[in-house]
């Protein structure tokens, strides 16, 4: 039950929402999420990527973005069509910070993620989505034992104790490492293939 009457409450909200800095984060205060309470199908990233900085940042905006919407071409949604449709939230919703040991982005800590639950939880009471796409590990580990391997749950699909169904896809990011492995871009076959006909089935 969420504590919000809609989304767009709950958007005005978590705009305001300072709980990180409060609790010492160095993290710039921008959420990013986008989506109507309407949605059927729910992606769940990791956090949003410097792109948040952009003049009208929107989730997936950047590079890794890019490469999640040709997946999702290969579906059969457009981006417009895609970012029309459906929410787009992460575990996250503000931006990190880059990490200094790596060219990536920060991955956000246990106690970030800890922060930011309740209102993940709250878009999921909202939206009730019927198909969630967790995307990259922080967001799968929300629905599979973590001590699964990526290869172990990509091109799986499973429908959790509350009716939705889950599909979860590699992080676009983190993807070209990933894919020197022909077997892990089978996997990622499998799961976009599960994807077209879950879009076929439901009319997604
Ligand atoms: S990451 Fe989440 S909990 Fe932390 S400040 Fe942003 S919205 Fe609030």
């Amino acid at each position: 039950m969420s504590t919000y009457p809609d989304i767009e409450t709950l958007h005005k909200h978590l705009a305001q929402c300072r709980r990180c800095a409060e609790a010492g984060f160095r993290i710039e205060s921008t959420p990013v999420v986008s989506g109507k309470q309407s949605a059927r199908l729910m992606v769940i990233g990791q956090a949003p990527g410097i792109d948040a900085f952009a003049p009208n940042p929107r989730p997936f905006g950047g590079d890794s973005g890019a490469r999640l919407f040709r997946w999702m071409a290969r579906v059969g949604w457009s981006e417009e069509e895609f970012r029309e449709k459906f929410y787009i939230t992460a575990v996250t919703k503000c931006f990190p910070g880059s990490d200094p040991k790596s060219n990536g982005d920060r991955v956000p800590t246990v106690t970030e993620r800890r922060l930011c639950r309740p209102w993940l939880d709250a878009e999921l009471a909202l939206i009730q989505p019927e198909v969630i796409l967790p995307v990259g590990r922080l967001a799968i580990n929300l629905f599979y034992p973590p001590k699964l391997k990526l290869i172990e749950v990509i091109g799986d699909h499973k429908v959790d104790e509350q009716g939705r169904i889950i599909v979860p896809l590699p992080h676009p990011s983190g993807a070209s490492r990933w894919f020197n492995e022909p077997r892990n871009v089978a996997r990622l076959e499998l799961a976009l293939y599960r994807l077209k006909l879950l879009k076929e089935q439901l009319d997604l």
